[in-house]
């Protein structure tokens, strides 16, 4: 009876009220997610995902929970962060919707809002990524491993001390950032697809 006292009790079903209006009509004016409304629930997205059984919603049941305004339950779902943009069901979908794009979008949405889930290294690898192309145009994958494992899990880093060193020692681990010659022309094409906003947006 104690025992039961203290368990944390979440209610699963969802009301009307959880809506948060106009999240859907958002989504769907993102460039390639306009299709959504057509989802027709079939549901042979989540039967093509091979990693629908480790998600907390199926790809169809994110279609849905998009289109009905459950902002809150799509942006923390572990669903968008394990969509590994295999392009499956995108293929597959009998109405052309392009449910990859759509994960994408929801994703540049929950990092924006910072609703990811911060235990998951997927999002934090996302932004540092992200972070790093807008400031240097290219990537260091060295670098950008680093980054991801101080921010998901430093102490990782601090037991690997020793396989760092030896790396760094024969030159494998490239700790100066690589960067394109031209910065400014790639800033300026980012600021004209975000409208003048494109530094620093992940
Ligand atoms: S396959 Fe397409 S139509 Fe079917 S549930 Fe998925 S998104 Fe909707
Ligand atoms: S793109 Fe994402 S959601 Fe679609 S099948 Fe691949 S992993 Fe699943």
């Amino acid at each position: 009876m104690v025992e039961a006292h203290m368990m944390k009790i979440k209610r699963t079903i969802k009301y009307d009220a959880d809506r948060v209006g106009g999240f859907g009509r958002e989504i769907m004016s993102v460039a390639g997610c306009d299709q959504l409304p057509s989802c027709i629930q079939c549901g042979t997205c989540s039967g093509t995902c091979p990693l629908t059984i480790y998600m907390d919603f199926s790809p169809r049941q994110v279609m849905a929970l998009v289109r009905a305004d459950f902002k809150n339950e799509v942006l923390r779902s572990n669903t968008i962060w394990l969509c590994a943009s295999c392009y499956s069901c995108t293929v597959e979908c009998p109405r052309q919707i392009r449910i990859t794009d759509i994960m994408y979008a929801l994703k540049q949405r929950a990092i924006k809002e910072q609703v990811y889930p911060k235990h998951m290294p997927i999002p934090i690898l996302a932004k540092e990524f992200a972070k790093m192309v807008l400031s240097k145009g290219r990537i260091t994958e060295t670098l950008l491993v680093m980054q991801l494992f101080l921010r998901a899990n430093w102490r990782a880093v601090l037991s690997s001390w020793r396989l760092g060193l030896g790396l760094i020692t024969t030159g494998r681990f490239v700790i100066k950032p690589e960067r394109i010659e031209r910065q400014a022309e790639l800033d300026a094409m980012l600021a004209t697809i975000t409208n003048g906003n494109g530094k620093g947006k992940a």
